[in-house]
């Protein structure tokens, strides 16, 4: 059996939301990153990004402005896989869609030292799944972050049917390297936390739907009610409500159950491209300097 590598380089597919927050927290804790998209541009704009993410904290005082060098020294923007040769560990964080994802894995087998472990930061896919498309799915795990990756404290950590308990150590002390909570969910549609948390969003825009209550009073209810930091409605702005769809929707296609089926007004909002926050609207109008209900 081969040996759980000592995780000190890793890549990083994927230079978007998720791809940068991982990349910064990462390099934050010193492990130097390859950071990958598919042209140098979005590598080096993802950079960019963490730039001003560390800049904005090198002004607040909450970091040196050497430390803040010393992180982005880490990171180093590329395109391709070919850069992952020398990595420990990788971490596909690329566009949700099962054929990119897995013709990534496919091309990374070639690539990757014998020993290297493979992790997909997907929110939604099979990682039984992904896994198999592997040339490792015993060194294969889902390692779920959330959004914003510096801010939020949990990673969920998914083996799949064949991954070894001997990954499942390493990237756990991995997760706790960067400061993370480390929970252990199995592999079944959404995992926990989008399993317990999107069917509760869907259920409050079915509420809204039905004129049970209105944005702020479901939102209100939710807060004041149930001490939840953000309404639900405020929470699907922001997850997105073609996420949110798109997770009800993989799974009702994974159960079968019609438990999970989507409010029709998610699918209306949706079809209407209010997207929520990203599109400017969506339970609340974000156009002015406040959120401002919409119903
Ligand atoms: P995003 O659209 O912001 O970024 C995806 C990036 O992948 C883009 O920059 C795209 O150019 C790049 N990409 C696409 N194909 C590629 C390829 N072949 N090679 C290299 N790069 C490629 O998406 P995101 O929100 O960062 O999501 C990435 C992953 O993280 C998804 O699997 C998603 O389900 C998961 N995730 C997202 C969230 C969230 O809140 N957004 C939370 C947890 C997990």
């Amino acid at each position: 059996m081969t040996s759980q590598p000592e995780i000190n380089r890793i890549g990083i597919i994927g230079a978007g939301l998720m791809g940068v927050g991982i990349a910064q927290v990462a390099a934050s804790a010193g492990l130097a990153v390859a950071l990958s998209d598919i042209s140098l541009e979005r590598a080096q704009a993802g950079l960019g990004t963490i730039r001003k993410q560390l800049d904005r904290q090198v002004s607040k005082g909450a970091l040196s402005a050497d430390a803040a060098d010393a992180t982005l020294a880490r990171i180093t923007p590329v395109v391709g896989l070919d850069a992952f040769a020398e990595a420990d560990f990788v971490i596909e964080a690329a566009t949700e869609n099962v054929p990119i994802k897995l013709d990534l894995l496919g091309r990374l087998k070639p690539v990757l030292r014998a020993d290297a472990l493979l992790a997909s930061n997907t929110s939604s896919i099979s990682i039984t799944m992904l896994a198999a498309a592997t040339d490792r799915p015993d060194r294969f795990i889902g390692m779920h972050f959330f959004n914003p990756v510096p801010v939020m404290k949990l990673v969920e950590l998914i083996p799949g049917l064949a991954t070894s308990d001997a990954t499942l150590a390493t990237v756990r002390g991995m997760a706790e390297r960067l400061g993370k909570t480390v929970i252990v969910a199995k592999d079944s549609p959404s995992f926990i936390v989008n399993r317990v948390l999107v069917p509760m969003i869907n259920e409050a825009i079915f509420a809204l739907g039905e004129g049970v209550g209105s944005v702020q009073d479901i939102d209100n209810g939710m807060k004041l009610g149930a001490s939840h930091p953000m309404g639900p409605l405020q929470l699907a702005d922001f997850v997105g409500l073609d996420t949110a769809l798109a997770i009800m929707r993989v799974m009702l296609e994974a159960t079968g159950d019609t438990k999970y089926r989507p409010a029709p007004l998610l699918v209306k909002y949706v079809e209407a491209g209010w997207y929520g926050r990203k599109s400017g609207r969506g339970f609340y109008d974000y156009s002015g300097p406040e959120p401002v209900p919409t119903r």
